[in-house]
């Protein structure tokens, strides 16, 4: 009886894994098809409307063994560049055969504030590309560019990292956002997603739209869809410093490895800084501005973080902190005008 049982067992152990049908032989998204263990190059085509129409260049990675569909995307704001350069080395740093699983890479969303060197929007219509989800294949280029994203991206993937990082007018400390959706296992994962990104300062995001017909952000459609995801950021004001693409890289890299789409233990943040409020402070008149604080300040209620001049070299106003955090970003440039974000703190939970 003994011996019988030992038989069964390595006959039932003994299916071949190559006998199961692959269901994805191929993965597309755009013009891009690859089959197992290839890495192909193509474009997310933005339907064409009045106002035009544009390439968006997609690598999609098909892992020789399967596994976990992730998209990296970047660039949906044009000058945020340590972003951008970070998913275009991801091209070449992730090889097909060691890979289980899928990823697709779009490095810059955004082509024309990246030709143009456009901060914030798009410059044909003047929208965010991260603020018009999930689209609308009738609006303008960048409503079109959103809505086939998210058939071509989100859709398709289990999970979604969207990275930026400070833009042309903004002197970021690199931090991650993780978003509270309120389904407690899909925010579980997204949390331990975030922690083994590395980056050690998290804001908590706890109020995302919830409607995925009207969900903003690109992360916040695939959350809104079920898909665990998140928001990076490193990098600030112009000239790429090679540490803020390393961290975004290696962030990627240790995500994969979370993820069990590479070999290799995760490194999540052991101590992370929880930031559980973001307060702007935005400008009530234009002038010039004078920082007196870098980005990563730490500041007490009521602290000088910089001062205002006219045109004329008069003072108009100092600028203080309404609240004690961190300085998450501060404007890097003396233009500003009414309504522009002068800094960004950071509350820290305790
Ligand atoms: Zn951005």
């Amino acid at each position: 009886m003994r011996k019988t049982s030992i038989v069964v067992a390595l006959v039932l152990g003994a299916v071949p894994v190559s006998a199961q049908p692959d269901a994805r032989a191929t993965f597309t998204v755009g013009t891009a098809t690859a089959s197992r263990g290839q890495r192909v190059y193509g474009a997310i085509k933005v339907p064409p409307g009045t106002d035009g129409t544009y390439d968006i260049p997609v690598a999609v990675i098909h892992g020789a063994k399967p596994g976990p569909v992730l998209a990296i995307v970047a660039g949906s704001h044009g000058s945020e560049y340590a972003s951008i350069l970070a998913v275009e080395a991801l091209i070449d740093a992730v090889k097909p055969a060691d890979l289980s699983g899928t990823l697709v890479l779009v490095p810059i969303v955004n082509v024309p504030s990246f030709e143009r060197i456009t901060p914030h929007v798009n410059p044909i219509d003047n929208k965010s590309m991260n603020r018009f989800y999930p689209g609308d294949p009738n609006g303008t280029i960048t409503d079109r560019a959103s809505s086939v994203i998210t058939r071509e991206v989100v859709d398709k993937c289990d999970h979604l990292v969207d990275l930026h990082g400070g833009d042309l007018d903004e002197n970021l400390r690199p931090y991650s956002y993780w978003t509270v959706t309120g389904n407690q296992k899909q925010d579980e994962e997204s949390k331990a997603m975030v922690l083994a990104f590395g980056l050690d300062h998290i804001i908590i995001s706890a109020d995302r739209p919830k409607d995925p017909k009207a969900s903003r952000f690109l992360e916040n459609t695939a959350s809104t869809r079920g898909k665990a995801s998140f928001t990076a950021e490193a990098g600030r004001s112009g000239p790429v410093d090679q540490k803020d693409v390393a961290a975004l890289v290696n962030g990627s890299m240790g995500l994969m490895r979370h993820l069990k789409m590479l070999a290799g233990a995760a490194a999540p943040v052991a101590r992370p800084v929880w930031v559980e409020k973001i307060v702007t402070i935005a400008a009530d008149r234009e002038g010039v501005f004078h920082p007196t604080v870098d980005r990563d300040a730490h500041v007490a209620k009521g602290a000088k973080i910089g001062f205002v001049t006219d045109y004329l070299n008069r003072p108009l106003q100092d600028v203080t902190a309404p609240e004690a955090g961190i300085i998450m970003f501060v404007r890097a440039l003396p233009s500003l005008k009414k309504g522009d974000t002068i800094a960004n703190v950071g509350v820290v939970k305790r």
